[in-house]
């Protein structure tokens, strides 16, 4: 064997090894195709359902489990009896599905269901269906599950249902007997209670019979737009259709979404669609009723196309030919290539919900977390993405600053719970949304802080990179962010997420020493951070002083603006102080700031300079 034989097998050999190392990663694998009937007199429909279910784990699947999602909409669910029992329930659920009238409840009746031809048995309980398989899934294997079903729409008290508050007909999300996702974590049969989802990357083949009154916008991409002659071949006048109104047609609808892990749907007859296509050829669709109450929507969509140009240059490509913003739903929620909003808003509060959900596409759509688990990797890095993008469409915007000062009030509260809850297990809706927006939000901004916003970006190109179309967790977000940044921070992820440990550092003393000066910091809060500290001198020049944490066996690089940058000493946590000797002259120093960024989420702010900010000057000679 030459040298360079004996090179080019030890480098596949190292290439293999790679390999193995990541196809320890294995996720399940979904084929729907459906057909769905719709009965628009009396809201029902009825459904055929054919899943092709491939089990690329490593285990046996004695059992499988279904989402029947609209079983919450009934007196008596547990999503009834949570919103009825918890401090601060949600206004829009409350007591609301207590008093549904027979015909305005929701359900999904099972009327048959098989694998490979064979009956199966099974068993409803509340919003999961239990099926134990005669026949197990070994690992490798595909089955088929074949499913009929009949379905009531409920009236809409959250997120799906028909008849919104503004009047749209129909807002079909969580609606059809959907696969619960096993993953490494095992089976996630979460009753639907309140919030956050997970799902089975896959494709979905879905046709929908309706009156042909109706305009529909779903995940997915229209297949036969020219059979139907409206939709998403263009905008088409209603008046036009008055005569086929009367006739009663059903068009039959048919869309094929590649590679999602849901799949959403609106319907209504007197939507307005627009559109508005990106350079790259991405087209983003808008539906909304037009009238007095929207018509903000028709500067919306130069919004939406700066919002992706941002996103695919900062964050990662879409990878999707299209996305639609619809009017529905009760406030803003996402959805694979769609997003149902609330529409009657300012243009603020429009482009705001639109950034927010749009940015869902992201985090959620293609960084598919398990929201329910994680909730905070995908509400926490959308609304960092999206303070990003809208700090960019508006002007005077200060971004992040709201998530600090929710997140300090909730500290102060003392309802605050780690992050690892699930995000139906807080006490409170408002811990829970704290956790999630706001302190996922500050992770990030507060992770930039740790390793340099240029840093952090890099690795979240690389995280998207590396995890698109797959279910990350926790763990491999930060491994990303270590390799990016050459330091440990394990630490950081464990006390910002797994615990409620707060962070809060201090001067505690500045003096003169000869032509130094001694500054003695100190750490008050529970969780260690590193600091950046900035010295104002009284010529106007600044020099700054970075403490590393010793646990992160790394250091941050100077970021923009630092121009006199000096790594000192790292700190070992377990010390309660540090002494900063500096060579400048005390008399020298107009003033000096732990954190003159404010990215470190310190809860007291008042110990963080010299002199004092708040007029009391100390100081020792
Ligand atoms: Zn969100």
């Amino acid at each position: 064997m030459s040298k360079r034989s004996i090179f080019l097998s030890l480098v596949s050999c190292f290439l293999s090894l790679a390999s193995i190392a990541q196809s320890t990663y294995w996720q399940q694998r979904v084929e729907y195709t459906m057909d769905i009937t719709m009965d628009v007199e009396d809201h029902q429909f009825k459904g055929d359902q054919k899943l092709k279910y491939t089990n690329n784990s490593p285990d046996t699947l004695d059992r499988v489990y279904f989402h029947l999602y609209f079983n919450a909409f009934q007196k008596g669910s547990m999503m009834d009896a949570r919103s009825r029992s918890i401090q601060d329930p949600d206004r829009r659920v409350s007591d609301r599905i207590m008093n549904l009238k027979e015909d305005e409840i929701g359900y999904q009746k099972i009327n048959s269901l098989k694998q490979d031809g064979a009956e199966l048995q099974y068993e409803v309980s509340g919003t999961i269906l239990e099926v134990k398989l005669d026949k197990p899934i070994l690992p490798g294997q595909t089955t088929l599950f074949d499913m009929q079903y009949d379905a009531q729409i409920p009236l809409q008290i959250r997120r799906s249902g028909r008849d919104n508050r503004e009047g749209i007909d129909y807002s079909m999300t969580q609606w059809y007997p959907k696969m619960v996702e096993y993953d490494m974590e095992g089976w996630h049969p979460n009753p639907y209670i309140g919030r956050e989802f997970h799902g089975v990357w896959g494709d979905f083949d879905v046709t929908i019979h309706i009156d042909n009154r109706y305009m529909i916008g779903a995940t997915g991409y229209l297949q036969n737009a020219a059979e139907i002659g409206m939709g998403y071949a263009g905008p088409v006048s209603k008046n036009e259709d008055s005569k086929q109104v009367q006739e009663s047609k059903i068009n039959s609808w048919h869309f094929v979404a590649p590679m999602v892990h849901d799949f959403a749907w609106v319907a209504d007859p007197d939507y307005t669609h627009t559109t508005i296509e990106l350079d790259n050829g991405t087209v983003l669709h808008f539906l909304f009723q037009k009238d007095s109450n929207t018509t903000n929507w028709d500067k919306l969509p130069e919004y939406a196309k700066k919002t992706f140009e941002i996103m695919n240059k900062d964050f990662g490509l879409y990878p999707y030919k299209q996305y639609t913003v619809a009017q529905g739903g009760d406030g803003g929620m996402e959805y694979p290539m769609i997003t149902l909003i609330s529409g009657e808003r300012s243009l603020r509060s429009l482009v705001g919900v639109t950034v927010h959900e749009a940015n869902h596409s992201w985090y959620q759509h293609l960084l598919g977390t398990n929201e329910a688990q994680y909730a905070w990797m995908d509400e926490g890095f959308t609304t960092y993405a999206s303070e990003y993008v809208m700090n960019q469409l508006f002007d005077k915007y200060t971004p992040h600053k709201g998530s600090y000062s929710s997140y300090f009030r909730l500290v102060e509260s003392g309802l605050q719970e780690p992050l690892t809850t699930h995000a139906d297990h807080f006490h409170t809706n408002r811990a829970y949304g704290v956790a999630a927006y706001s302190m996922g939000d500050i992770f990030l901004h507060q992770l930039s802080y740790v390793i340099g916003t240029e840093t952090l970006m890099q690795g979240m190109r690389r995280y998207f990179n590396e995890w698109n179309q797959k279910h990350p967790t926790p763990n491999d977000f930060i491994r990303v962010m270590e390799k990016v940044s050459g330091m440990e921070l394990g630490w950081y992820l464990e006390q910002w997420i797994e615990t409620t440990n707060t962070i809060d550092y201090g001067i505690q003393m500045v003096q003169a020493d000869e032509k130094q000066t001694n500054i003695r910091l100190e750490r008050i809060g529970r969780m260690p951070m590193p600091l950046d500290i900035e010295v104002v001198l009284k010529n106007g020049k600044s020099k700054y002083y970075n403490i590393p944490l010793r646990i992160m066996r790394g250091e941050k690089k100077a970021e923009e603006g630092m121009k006199d940058y000096t790594v000192v000493e790292d700190w070992p946590w377990t010390y309660p102080q540090y002494e900063l000797k500096i060579d400048v002259e005390l008399d020298d120093i107009e003033s000096i700031e732990i954190d003159p960024s404010e990215r470190m989420a310190d809860v007291d702010r008042s110990n963080n300079s010299y002199p004092v900010k708040a007029g009391i000057i100390f100081q020792s000679k």
